[in-house]
């Protein structure tokens, strides 16, 4: 196998470059609560090594001018030039009614669509200009992505939903065991990883979902409503969890109508009728967040 486009992008083995961006007790929001989550199991030692942050500046995923219809007999213009960048340390709460273009600016983040007018950046390289093993490399290695409707294989095991991705990437049995139960047993189905997918409820296949989107310690999270199901206790786990990609240097996007990500979230992007309504601080938003 030759020189992979990923190797460019080889993620950065210095854990002590991490971003930390909370650190900075003096930026922290004045009305931020206590970490609601402290009574919670700190992440486990023997968690997957976390992904580095690039060692580059710059956004890590940006959408440029994005501009997405669906034709048909009532063309829907879902996005119409909306940007956005994610960059290293950003947990960013994509909000905004049901409607407004959040699933589908995801999926255009993700690469799985693809826009009419503007570009989807990688590190600065347009996605469009990858090839198919490249992009494949990059969902593989870099990418988390939580769809709205879980994306679950119903016939395996959430143990086995979880392995998959690592199983996919060449990680060994036994390594990808021990990751995707520690992922489980984080976001508290430690009970239930024999259980097939739809033996779980909607709340617990959630976190499935999530776990297997974190199991390969992305550098980026694409995460559609990925509370929509779940009570308070285990949203906060999974807001906990996702806010450790960020607080690593990775970057994430979480589409959500629920206000806790707000105690989580480093900024807001409001969509609105596929516009960027608003964008600013938790605190600033708080008051404009539309929901269904
Ligand atoms: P949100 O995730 O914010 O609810 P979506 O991105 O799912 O919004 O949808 C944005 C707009 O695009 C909506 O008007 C929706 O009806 C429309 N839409 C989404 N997917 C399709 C599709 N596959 N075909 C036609 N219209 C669609
Ligand atoms: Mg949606």
């Amino acid at each position: 196998m030759g020189k992979r486009f990923t190797d460019r992008f080889r993620k950065q083995e210095d854990h002590s470059e991490w971003r930390r961006p909370d650190d900075g007790a003096a930026d922290a929001p004045p009305e931020r609560p206590e970490p609601r989550h402290s009574a919670l199991p700190q992440e486990p030692t023997d968690a997957p090594a976390p992904v580095a942050a690039p060692v580059r500046s710059g956004p890590i995923l940006s959408g440029d001018g994005l501009v997405r219809t669906y034709p048909g007999r009532a063309g829907v213009t879902a996005l119409n030039d909306v940007s956005i960048s994610l960059k290293p340390g950003d947990f960013v709460a994509l909000m905004g009614p049901s409607g407004s273009g959040k699933t589908t600016l995801l999926g255009l983040l993700s690469g799985l669509d693809r826009p009419e007018k503007g570009r989807v950046h990688w590190h600065g390289v347009p996605l469009d200009e990858l090839g198919p093993e490249e992009h494949r490399d990059i969902r593989r290695s870099s990418m988390g992505v939580v769809f709205q409707s879980f994306g679950l294989l119903p016939t395996l095991s959430a143990l086995e939903n979880v392995e998959l991705p690592l199983r996919v990437a060449g990680v060994a049995v036994q390594e990808a065991a021990d990751l995707a139960t520690t992922w489980l047993q984080r976001l508290g189905l430690g009970e239930r990883m024999e259980n097939r997918t739809f033996e779980l409820s909607a709340g617990q296949q959630q976190r499935v979902a999530v776990a297997r989107a974190l199991v390969t310690n992305p550098e980026i999270v694409l995460a559609d409503e990925p509370i929509a199901e779940v009570d308070s206790e285990n949203a906060d786990l999974i807001l906990d969890a996702l806010a450790d990609v960020s607080r690593r240097g990775g970057a994430v996007l979480a589409a959500t109508h629920n206000p806790a990500a707000l105690f989580y979230a480093g900024s807001v992007v409001v969509l609105r009728d596929g516009a960027v309504e608003a964008t600013g601080t938790p605190e600033e938003m708080a008051n404009r967040i539309g929901t269904d």
